[in-house]
Parts: C-alpha cells; structure tokens; sequence
C-alpha cells in the first residue's frame, strides 16, 4: 500500500505573537547586552544642500548607552522616503534651527599643533 500525504496543512507563522524582535530579545550590540525599549525617535541627515529632520520613527533605544536601532521595514521605509525626495509640500511642518560658524580661537595657537612631533 503505498501512503498519500493527507492534506498537509501549513503550519501557520506565528505572526501574532511577534511582538518582541530578535533584535530586541538579543539586547544592544553597541554595549552587548543593553535592554532595548520601543521608542519614537528623530533623526536629521543632509539631502544636498537641505537638512531633513523626519521625526516619529519607531525604533529601538538601548536604555543603557543610547545607541539606536531600526527595524528592517523601518529602515526601508525611511530609503523609500529617501527615493521620493521629501518634497516640501509634504513635509508636516518647518523648524527653524540656530547656525555656528566655527571660529578658531585668535589667542595664538599653542593649543592644537597638528605638526608638533618635536
Ligand atoms: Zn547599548
């Protein structure tokens, strides 16, 4: 007698239960082993000549050093958003940040030496 598969069903992922990454069960790699928390963070890159402040993105946080990390659909959303070139009209609102110009301090220069290997 030769045996047929009964109907096999697929074993269902458990999507519902996935709450917790592995990313976060593994802890902070910066700091091997902080505990990582859900939070929303910001972050501010140059796009040419144009700072992009995107905030409200889910992340994880290592509540111990700081170190941030994104999920993999995350990071792909912010390329995605990245692809589309933030057009201003859609952006949710304007900040206006202070600029600095860096000075070098007038009072001689003894302080950084870059040459000095005397
Ligand atoms: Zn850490």
């Amino acid at each position: 007698m030769s045996e047929r598969d009964p109907q096999t069903k697929p074993q269902e992922p458990h999507a519902a239960s996935a709450t917790r990454t592995a990313a976060e069960q593994a802890g902070c790699a910066a700091c091997s082993g902080g505990a990582l928390a859900r939070q929303d963070i910001k972050t501010a890159f140059w796009e040419g000549e144009r700072l992009i402040v995107v905030d409200d993105i889910p992340a994880l946080v290592c509540q111990n050093c700081g170190e941030q990390y994104y999920e993999d659909q995350t990071a792909m959303q912010l390329d995605l958003m990245r692809g589309a070139g933030f057009s201003a009209d859609k952006a949710t609102r304007t900040m206006t940040v202070p600029v600095f110009t860096f000075t070098a301090t007038g009072s001689g220069h003894t302080a950084e030496r870059k040459d000095g290997q005397d």
